[in-house]
């Protein structure tokens, strides 16, 4: 039984009056927390999504994806009102552990203050979303309706329903319509409109690692597992059932590659040689590796994320990211985080609002887009690299004793509102004075002493004043 929450009881500023229809392009994680947030204010908001109802499909959202939720994502869920609501779908992971060649495990904290990331299921969370979104009297979801064009000066939205095609008219419209925006690709066509693209030449294969037979988790179920291998990783988040999501994160094309390993023997000996400790776990490799697809990375740059300043683009639709900092979902919930502010601080006023999103907000959009990229190199190659630990060692250990001094990259990511750009700057300052530390004799053993963690002051000094 679905109780709607009236709208004038959430109204705000007496907006509605001027707004008559809020359109979401694209039912997703960001679309449905949107038409939440929009709902909330007092708007009329139809959510149209291309699909079918992912609710009604036997299982929820098809194979078991799960992502890393972490702190800007909680921050809009909780903003949203549906924090509690997620937590119950949620499992915390407050270390890396790492698997190398032997079957040997390395655990590492991620935050210096025990901080957890959070595995929680895809297709669970989008639900719970749409199910919190239908509370609301001013919400209405339209499935397996697909957005195909939009025409900015009308401001009508095309539609394709079964065989038909609709013209729907917005006041303002939200496309959270996925890295493959059609909404976008309209924009595209705009001038000014810079747009980029790029693969990686990696691409991801998930496989499903069972509970045991007693529905017990077969490895540590706080932790997110990496089996870091140079230029290629298998990573695994734990899922409520008992059961892990691994992602094999492997070159498309080469010498070793998901192209080389062509026949059952090749994937067998290949797990063998690799992730010796995983074969146990896995009863249907070869089933699965068969079965699953391969899916591509794609970066997409583009700006100004507004046409108009009717039309805005939200997720993954204005910066698609590849998944390594598990920041994808986390910076498409913060995109609504912020328009909320911007809404609340314009009081009502919509002119340039939008504009002012975009400006402020791309910038951030780009620079996560290139944390991402580069936390691969740190995920796959030098989470197994003895330098690597030490300076994380060094640095965790000067950042605990200072602390307004030096959280490090990965927690202003991961663990604050620090907007990406400034975490993207401040992470370059902090990589020059670590390499000086690195430098110097000896550091391995004397990686402890006070003399080094004097200089680590005079480094942030010496860099402040340049
Ligand atoms: P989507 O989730 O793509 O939703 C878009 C919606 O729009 C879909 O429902 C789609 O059907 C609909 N749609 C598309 N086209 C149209 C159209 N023309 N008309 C109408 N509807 C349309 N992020 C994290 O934060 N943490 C992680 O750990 C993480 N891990 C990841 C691992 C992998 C392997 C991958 C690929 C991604 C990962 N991500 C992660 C990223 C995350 O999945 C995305 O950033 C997030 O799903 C984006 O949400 P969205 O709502 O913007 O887009």
């Amino acid at each position: 039984m679905v109780v709607k929450v009236l709208v004038e009881d959430c109204l705000t500023n007496g907006e509605k009056d001027k707004m008559k229809k809020v359109i979401v392009a694209g039912a997703g994680l960001v679309g449905s927390l949107q038409a939440i947030l929009m709902a909330k204010k007092g708007y009329d908001v139809d959510v149209f999504e291309r699909r079918p109802d992912l609710r009604k499909a036997k299982e929820i959202g098809g194979r078991s994806i799960n992502l890393a939720l972490s702190h800007r994502g909680w921050t809009a869920l909780e903003l949203a009102g549906v924090k509690e609501k997620i937590e119950e779908i949620a499992l915390p992971m407050t270390h890396r552990c790492m698997h190398d060649l032997e079957g040997n495990l390395t655990y590492q904290p991620y935050g210096v203050n025990g901080e957890a990331i959070y595995s929680v299921s895809r297709g669970k969370l989008n639900q719970v979303l749409m199910n919190e979104a239908e509370h609301y009297d001013n919400i209405d979801y339209y499935f397996n309706h697909k957005t195909t064009s939009v025409d900015f000066k009308e401001k009508l939205v095309h539609m394709k329903h079964d065989d038909t095609q609709k013209k729907v008219a917005y006041d303002k419209l939200f496309a959270c319509d996925g890295a493959y925006s059609a909404v976008r690709n309209r924009m595209q066509r705009l001038r000014p409109f810079n747009y980029q693209q790029s693969y990686l030449g990696h691409g991801y294969k998930e496989l499903e690692m069972p509970a045991d037979e007693s529905g017990k988790h077969r490895m540590r179920n706080d932790c997110l597992h990496i089996w870091p291998r140079g230029k290629y990783m298998m990573i695994a988040l734990p899922n409520l059932d008992g059961s892990f999501t691994c992602t094999l994160f492997f070159p498309i094309e080469g010498p070793l590659s998901f192209e080389s390993l062509d026949n059952d023997d090749k994937v067998l000996d290949f797990f063998k040689e690799q992730f010796p400790d995983s074969l146990q776990h896995f009863p249907d490799l070869i089933e699965q590796y068969n079965e699953n697809p391969v899916g591509h990375l794609v970066t997409i740059k583009c700006d100004p994320w507004t046409a108009y300043d009717d039309v805005l683009l939200m997720g993954d639709a204005a910066h698609a990211i590849v998944p390594f900092y598990g920041q994808g979902m986390n910076s498409g919930f913060e995109d609504c985080t912020v328009f909320h502010q911007l809404h609340e601080d314009s009081k009502g006023e919509w002119k340039g609002l939008m504009e002012a999103f975009s400006d402020k907000r791309a910038k951030d959009g780009h620079a996560i887009a290139d944390l991402a990229l580069y936390n691969y190199l740190e995920m796959r190659d030098l989470t197994a690299d003895p330098n690597f630990l030490l300076r994380k060692k060094i640095e965790n250990k000067f950042a605990k004793a200072n602390p307004g001094k030096w959280i490090p990259l990965y927690s202003q990511v991961t663990f604050s509102d620090i907007p990406y750009h400034q975490a993207l700057a401040n992470g370059n300052k902090q990589r020059a004075i670590m390499d000086e530390i690195m430098k110097q004799k000896d550091i391995h053993s004397r990686w402890d002493n006070e003399d080094i963690m004097q200089m680590m002051h005079e480094l942030i000094q010496q860099k402040q004043e340049a």
